[in-house]
């Protein structure tokens, strides 16, 4: 069971320094945190799991505002999210540059948790599994790969897939590929255990729940075995 938190464009390094000396992490659950970069290197210090939000694939060059993935391997982080949604929105993102981004951080030895799901729109024209096959084929095969289930339209909005429709997708992303499946969401302390009791649900990306170190530990024990 795997539990990753995306902070987004919150914490700075002082926040991050506060939220990991008071987070335990429970030990029945594998816990990721996904700072922003400058909160990168307090993050690591703190002997937890830290991914970036992003990375790219060019080994070094004239890429304003983008970070290699030698870069974060020299700071201790352990891997990257590619292909959220909120990049794909608002930054241009492709399933080309997420699979080109998955796999040099996969071929660098990070670990990735690629970003996958359909908005709103497709998904009441009948296009979930097709966007789904799409935007999971090009993932690279790989050990380090974990995908997350984000339904666009859940993100953010406190609106959660029913855990019927959670299984039902990660079903059909495990039928395409063999690999842990996340659900992400609008993951709440309260709607966790139902979601991370479905087979097919091998753990959650948390982003609004994962700022406040209660709710983010109330979630991380509603995955633990009990
Ligand atoms: C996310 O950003 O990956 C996410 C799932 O956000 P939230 O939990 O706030 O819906």
């Amino acid at each position: 069971m795997l539990i990753a938190a995306n902070w987004k464009m919150y914490k700075s390094a002082r926040e991050t320094r506060e939220f990991l000396a008071a987070f335990e992490r429970p030990e029945a659950v594998d816990v990721v945190i996904c700072p922003p970069y400058t909160s990168l290197r307090e993050a690591v210090e703190s002997g937890q799991a830290i991914f970036a939000q992003n990375v790219h694939w060019a080994s070094e060059g004239a890429y304003t505002g983008e970070i290699s993935v030698a870069m974060l391997v020299e700071l201790g982080v352990q891997g990257a999210i590619v292909g959220h949604s909120e990049r794909r929105q608002y930054f241009g993102e492709t399933d080309e540059t997420t699979a080109r981004r998955a796999e040099a951080a996969l071929t660098g030895g990070l670990g990735v948790i690629a970003c996958v799901g359909e908005t709103e729109q497709e998904r009441e024209a009948g296009e979930t599994e097709a966007v789904l096959r799409r935007q999971v084929g090009v993932l690279p095969r790989d050990e380090g790969l974990v995908v997350a289930y984000e339904p666009v339209w859940a993100i953010g909005t406190g609106r959660t897939a029913t855990p019927d429709l959670a299984q039902q997708a990660h079903a059909f992303i495990k039928s395409l590929l063999d690999v842990p499946v996340l659900y992400g969401g609008s993951v709440k302390p309260d709607n966790a255990a139902e979601l991370l009791s479905q087979p097919g649900v091998d753990g959650a990306l948390v982003g609004g729940a994962s700022l406040d170190v209660d709710s983010f530990t109330a979630i991380c024990l509603a995955g633990a075995p009990s």
